[in-house]
């Protein structure tokens, strides 16, 4: 089999954090956190090796997607005890909803659960910003869109930017998915997606899109954001369980769809196939 050219998820033990962008010990993130998903032995590819090159070799990691790449504090003290308990909870509860589903026991057409918006929707951001090395001696490059999420992550008395929206819905695939910076745009006058970013691990998706045209559909549910709420204050999730995208909806543009990223900066994870198994 040819390989693929490595997937590069290994960097420098110090750096800058690519959350607060402060020069330390840089700390291994697990992308999902380790209460989501096991992790196990993994193939990486990025989303080009993925789309156009799939029978080629990939690079495996032995503990599922981590990247060195946020300080201890950010990592520990922020994702850790702060954020991803509940995005770990989350996950749990429509993992067990859709494991019952897959079981072909008939369920309600759509569910909704109380969620803690601002620990969730920090912990999927934390761990996107985690999603790619950071560049060798530099602080994390300063833009609108990134500089939103960061200032969003780091502050907790602030809301989400009024640019900002958060999508979700079931994904009932083991491929993980995390993607830093994800433009989409269409040929049929709808218009250009500028910033996004991904985050899709078994249960859930997240996408999250700054400055969306109103001409560009996106016909999917948001976490709303319509008044400003505490880290424990709780808002209604509801999950669609009939109407799912396609497993590789956004990442794989649809017709008249065209897409734009930086391939070093998307990691796509499989759990590898026991030797003997295809
Ligand atoms: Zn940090």
């Amino acid at each position: 089999m040819k390989k693929n050219k490595q997937v590069k998820f290994k960097g420098d033990k110090e750096g800058y954090c690519n959350i607060c962008g402060r020069y330390s010990q840089l700390t291994c993130d697990h992308i999902p956190p380790q209460g989501c998903v096991k992790p196990t032995i993994v193939e990486l590819r990025t989303l080009t090796q993925y789309l156009s090159k799939p029978s080629e070799r990939p690079t495996d990691s032995q503990s599922g997607l981590n990247i060195l790449s946020i300080c201890g504090n950010c990592n520990n003290t922020f994702l850790g005890t702060e954020y991803d308990p509940e995005l770990i909870e989350v996950s749990k509860q429509i993992a067990s909803i859709v494991r019952v589903q897959q079981l072909g026991l008939s369920l309600p057409e759509k569910i909704d659960l109380s969620v803690k918006p601002q620990r969730l929707i920090r912990s999927v951001i934390g761990h996107i910003l985690a999603g790619k090395l950071p560049i060798s001696g530099k602080p994390p490059i300063s833009a609108p869109f990134s500089d939103a999420l960061r200032n969003y992550f780091l502050d907790q008395s602030s809301n989400l930017s009024n640019n900002l929206e958060v999508y979700y819905w079931v994904y009932p695939s083991n491929k993980q998915i995390v993607i830093n910076s994800l433009g989409i745009g269409s040929a049929m006058g709808e218009g250009f997606i500028s910033g996004s970013c991904l985050l899709k691990f078994f249960p859930l998706a997240f996408w999250i899109v700054w400055d969306k045209p109103a001409s560009f559909p996106i016909s999917l549910t948001k976490i709303s954001k319509d008044k400003f709420k505490g880290l424990d204050e709780t808002c209604k999730m509801v999950l669609d369980l009939r109407n799912i995208p396609p497993l590789s909806y956004p990442e794989v543009p649809g017709e008249g769809r065209f897409i734009m990223c930086c391939d070093d900066s998307t990691f796509l994870a499989q759990p590898k196939k026991p030797k003997g198994f295809g």
